[in-house]
């Protein structure tokens, strides 16, 4: 049987990455269209992008397709023809990343998912292919000047926390699940506003803006591409930016820097930074803010209690390797778990069980698994948790439904 799953170490995988001697090209693209046997669907994408050499996360489901993708440079060509061979993927916009060296990916994953967005609605309860009008960024930065207009984040409230837009309100919500109904209770009373929806990649603005009309808001316009082709725009066509900070990205580099603003501070110190790291103790692997000093002085943990237990984990390994040198390695290799590793960010895993608090997805795709029964707990899966409960220094910077002035 061909092996549909990379099978590779993660290590292994990283090495090879590196010595590569051409220029990768980061692409993401989504669409929604139905698809009949995703399984099916599924392996033949991941079949035809082996041979091209992609790397990326990728999902798909019945209500279609959401992408995050390095394409060797020399076979972009081949990529793009095959895309316009793939039913339902004929002229798909493709975004490509900027501030990218194309290493953000070290395997090619494709899954599937009971959806491409986790928006916690049934099915058919409203039209989601009655979306709002899609904005170019010349139009959105028009729109934000409408009298009225008000702009709205769709994305979590750590993403926002990096990076937002002038004056856009940013509701404090976890998961898209929770956003949805915070924002129609948000703008309740606004439903003759314009209102200018954003998120990442865009995907999370065609389910929000069909949910608000459903809503009764008459005048629901989205970032068509989001964030990462607003930029791109701004960038080829050189119009004003009008996006603050950082556009935080789901994989190694966790954001994208778009303005020299920093919106944040560090959740230890307080001292403005927008740096998000993962918890250096690994049973917490809690995603948080953290400026080099307190990097230095926490041994890249949230807290002092995971300073300990990394401290008393370090000792135990050494002196465990002291005993028996041969078992020095600690990588899995099984094609469980490194099936879910990206580079480092490790976002795309999702325990159903704790699916609010746990961070996963790629772009926009906040997906649900297909199957929760067979989701197992692994390192991937506490990789990304970014808990209610902050660090020391983060709950006044909290506020709920938080509008942050331009
Ligand atoms: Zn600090
Ligand atoms: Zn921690």
């Amino acid at each position: 049987m061909t092996v549909l799953h990379n099978k590779v170490n993660r290590q292994a995988l990283r090495e090879r990455l590196m010595k590569e001697d051409f220029r990768r090209i980061t692409v993401s693209f989504y669409r929604y269209f139905y698809v009949d046997d995703v399984q099916a669907f599924r392996d033949a994408l991941y079949l035809k992008w082996s041979t091209l050499s992609c790397l990326g996360r990728i999902y798909v489901a019945h209500e279609g397709i959401n992408a995050q993708m390095s394409v060797p440079e020399h076979e972009m060509g081949a990529f793009m023809e095959h895309l316009q061979s793939v039913g339902g993927l004929q002229q798909v916009p493709l975004k490509i990343a900027v501030d990218d060296d194309g290493r953000s990916f070290i395997k090619l994953n494709v899954k599937v998912r009971a959806k491409l967005v986790a928006d916690g609605l049934a099915d058919g309860s409203f039209d989601v292919t009655n979306v709002g009008t899609h904005l170019t960024a010349e139009e959105f930065n028009r729109a934000m000047d409408l009298p009225g207009a008000v702009v709205v984040d769709m994305r979590n409230h750590y993403e926002s926390e990096v990076g937002r837009f002038e004056g856009a309100v940013c509701p404090d919500a976890d998961t898209f699940r929770d956003e949805l109904p915070m924002v129609a209770q948000i703008l309740e009373g606004k439903e003759e506003h314009p209102v200018l929806l954003y998120c990442t990649g865009g995907i999370r603005c065609e389910k929000a803006s069909a949910y608000l009309r459903h809503k009764g808001f008459s005048q629901v316009h989205q970032l068509h591409g989001g964030i990462i082709d607003y930029v791109r725009q701004v960038r080829t066509q050189n119009l004003p930016n009008r996006f603050l900070g950082k556009n935080f990205v789901f994989d190694d580099r966790m954001g994208e820097r778009i303005s020299d603003h920093v919106l944040a501070v560090c959740h230890q110190c307080a001292k403005p930074c927008d740096d998000h790291v993962n918890c250096a103790n690994t049973s917490c692997h809690h995603l948080f803010i953290q400026c080099h000093a307190c990097r230095a002085a926490y041994c890249g943990c949230c807290s002092m209690e995971c300073q300990t237990i990394l401290e008393a984990h370090n000792a135990e390994q050494a002196s465990s390797l002291s005993l028996f040198p041969e078992s020095s390695s600690f990588e899995s290799t099984s094609p469980e778990s490194s099936s879910f590793e990206s580079t480092s960010a490790v976002f795309s895993t999702l325990e159903p069980s704790s699916r609010e608090s746990i961070y996963h997805g790629n772009a926009d795709g906040l997906a649900t698994s297909t199957n929760g029964a067979s989701a197992k707990p692994s390192a991937a899966t506490q990789s990304t948790v970014y808990r209610k409960g902050r660090p020391p220094g983060r709950e006044e910077a909290a506020a709920p439904h938080a509008v942050y002035p331009a």
